[in-house]
Order: C-alpha cells, then structure tokens, then sequence
C-alpha cells in the first residue's frame, strides 16, 4: 500500500488473529515466547477499549523531555554505563535529530567539550575521561559530533591520531580488535570503517583483508557472527553489513541468504524483530535488523535484481511500525524492548532509529513515506549505513573530504564517495 496507510491495517491482519500455534512441544524458550505473545495481546487489548480511533500516537513530547533531561542528568541506574559515556550522546543526540528537535548551542558546545575530554592521547575515544581508548565509544563520539556538525566539533578530532588508533587495532588477518589487548568481531571493523570514511582518513592499508574477514562470518543461516563460526546475529550482521557497503565489498556476501535470514526475524504476531532465531522480539531490534532491509535493497539493485519494489523495502513495515508505537512507548517517554521493559537511552535511539526507517523508503533522489498514524508521527530519515541524518553524513563528508589524508599531507583527500552520500 502507498501513501499514508490505512490505519492499523495490519493491526487487524497481526494481532487480532489467534495468537500462533506452534508443534506443541513445551521448552523453556516456547513458554517466554507465549509470555510476550500474551503481553502483546493484553497492550492492545487495553488500547483498543481506550481509543475510539485505532491510530497510535508518538509520544513526541514525552520522548522530548526524557532525552533532553538525559543530556544534563542521569540517575545512578546509569553508573554501569560509565564506559559508554560517548555512547549515551549519541543516543540521545540522534533520536533528538530524528525527533526534528534542534539542540540548543549551548547543550552542543558542552557535549563537543567533554566529548574532547574523552579524546585519548594516543588516538580515538574512550568511554569516559582518563579511559582508554576504544572502538566503539569511538564511533559513538565521532557520530555525535557529526550530529552536533559545526566546526568546533570536527575540529576535536584528531585525525592523525585516530588514524594512529586505528592502525593500532587492525590485525593481520584483517579484522579489528575493539581496543589494544582486546577482543575481535565484527563490530569494531564497522565502527572503524564508519569513522574512517566519515573523518576522511581511509587508506587501502587500513582496510587490507577486511572484507575477507567479515565474509568468513557470513554462516549456513545466512546472517553473520561476531566471529566466524558462530551463531548469526542481528547486531553483528548490521555491522558486516554496512562495514562491506562502505568498503564497497558487499556484493561479495551471498545475498539472498542475507535476505531470506533477516525477513524471517520479522515476528509474525509481535510485528517487532528477534535478534537470532528462536528469541523474543526486541524493540532494538527495529533498527539493527530492519536497517539491513535497505541496505540489501541496494545491494540487490546494484547486482541488476530486475523485481525490487520502488515503494517499499522487503519488510512488513506497517507491522513494525505497530510494534514500536503500541508496545514500546513508555508513557512518561522513552521507549523500551518489549511490554513491561524499562525505558533507557539505547533502546529509545534504536526504536526510533527502526521506525524511521519503517516510514522512509528510498533516499535522497527517490524518497517514498509509509507512516502510520497521524503526519504527527512522522520522524526524520536516517542514513542506513551511519545511522545519523542523511544531511549530516553530506555535511560531514563535504568538511573532512576538503582535507588531506593524515598520513601524507602533500596529497589533497579522496573526493567523497558518491554510494555513501545518502
Ligand atoms: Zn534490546
């Protein structure tokens, strides 16, 4: 269906039907499974007798409040997260941006100050002050000051460094290590390709045998591991896939497996995604998995697949989209993984990061909405691969493609790669 949907249309094909029958083998993993199905039925049930008009509603302001008291307070519920310090600016950072929520000046130039307090002295960010350095806090600060996109903040970055940094985590076979003595998978080459491409200090050194690497991860289930020989996962295969897209290598996985493995972790009932086969649906999920909907859909139209749609992606979007509004919103803001969760930053980013990609097909040049509900409910595109707006990864690659590589200052940047601008 085109245009603005129908409400709730597969509010009557998902969830008014009977909850699934399965082979009627009891195991520990069949009674969560009918737990969550049970939860979902009682959140709509309850909703149905309190709305005349089925149409669920983002919580727009809510969420608001929630993030923005988030940049300047955290209870001690979030002391565990004192690693991931950078991680939580760029949670709230980007569902602000995906909320259409400008961030004041001020808030900005304070993120991008302490943000330089977590810059290490031999390269890269770390989770907190005085932390060592890290991969993923590293593509977590570096996405934010893309976000936040003025020159104070790309000016923290030093690039030399970060290049330094990188070159100290690459491996001979090609994969990464998150930081110095740490360990490998599939995520740290998808945070270094994600920060070197967006930073503009990508040599063929740093990425030498990458690709090969992530394939090896790609197994019989048809998505990938952290490392290879494991179980497939949607976490890990976001991030191999996206780190292929922007080493341009992706057509090397098989995609049709890649395919048929991520459309069926889309939950019949829950309209929601699963992380791995056999577990419940996961409101982060929304992003992790249904983020990879787009990024085959280029692939497959690179590779000349003459039946892709130019409407919608190959996932059940209006379902998703259900999923997050009905069972994910807390009602005093942020979201949650599923009914009876509690709300927290990371799961709040990745249900809106999910249910902006269920409303936005297409990119730049071909732009299509499917939104559910009211125009309210409408959030901003996200960028598929970085997962920040598109107009900031244009923005960002425009600033640090201007510069030259860091390893060799007589030589002007590469231009801006054209498949990562939107
Ligand atoms: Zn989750």
């Amino acid at each position: 269906m085109d245009g603005v949907s129908t409400p709730l249309r597969c509010f009557n094909e998902y969830h008014s039907a009977e909850m699934l029958v399965d082979d009627g083998v009891e195991t520990v993993t069949s009674v969560e499974q009918k737990k969550v199905e049970r939860s979902i039925k009682e959140v709509i049930s309850v909703y149905k007798q309190m709305h005349s008009l089925p149409e669920p509603t983002l919580l727009r302001e809510q969420h608001y409040q929630y993030l923005k008291k988030g940049l300047r307070h955290l209870s001690d519920a979030y002391e565990c997260l004192d690693a991931s310090r950078p991680w939580l600016c760029f949670w709230i950072l980007h569902s602000l941006e995906l909320l259409e929520e400008p961030i004041p000046t001020a808030v900005a130039s304070d993120v991008c100050q302490f943000l330089s307090r977590c810059q290490s002295p031999t390269g890269g960010f770390s989770g907190g002050p005085g932390q060592h350095a890290h991969l993923a806090p590293t593509y977590a600060a570096v996405n934010a000051l893309c976000i936040i996109g003025t020159e104070e903040s790309y000016n923290i970055i030093d690039r030399k460094k970060l290049l330094d940094f990188l070159l100290s985590v690459k491996q001979p076979n090609g994969s990464f290590v998150m930081h110095v003595g740490g360990e490998v998978d599939v995520r740290s080459a998808y945070c270094a390709a994600s920060v070197a491409t967006l930073t503009n200090i990508l040599t063929p050194k740093l990425f030498e045998d990458t690709a090969t690497w992530i394939l090896s991860c790609q197994n019989w289930e048809g998505g990938l591991s952290g490392v290879p020989g494991l179980e497939a996962h949607g976490g890990y295969t976001f991030c191999g896939t996206a780190a292929l897209v922007i080493l341009g290598k992706e057509h090397m996985l098989d995609l049709k497996a890649l395919l048929r493995w991520v459309v069926s972790r889309q939950m019949r009932f829950e309209g929601g995604f699963q992380g791995r086969s056999n577990k419940l649906v996961d409101g982060c999920y929304s992003f992790w998995q249904a983020g990879l909907l787009p990024l085959l859909h280029r692939a497959l139209f690179k590779e000349g697949e003459s039946e892709l749609s130019r409407r919608r992606w190959m996932f059940e979007q209006q379902a998703l989209q259900e999923y997050i509004l009905l069972c994910c919103q807390n009602p005093g803001g942020g979201l949650v993984d599923k009914p009876g969760k509690s709300r927290d930053f990371y799961h709040t980013c990745y249900c809106l990061s999910g249910l902006s990609i269920a409303q936005h097909f297409g990119n730049m040049d071909l732009h299509h909405e499917m939104i559910l509900g009211e125009e309210e409910n409408r959030l901003a595109p996200t960028h598929p691969v970085y997962n920040i707006c598109p107009e900031k990864v244009s923005k960002a690659l425009q600033h640090f493609h201007q510069l030259p590589l860091p390893d060799d200052s007589r030589q002007p940047g590469p231009p801006a790669p054209d498949h990562l601008q939107s």
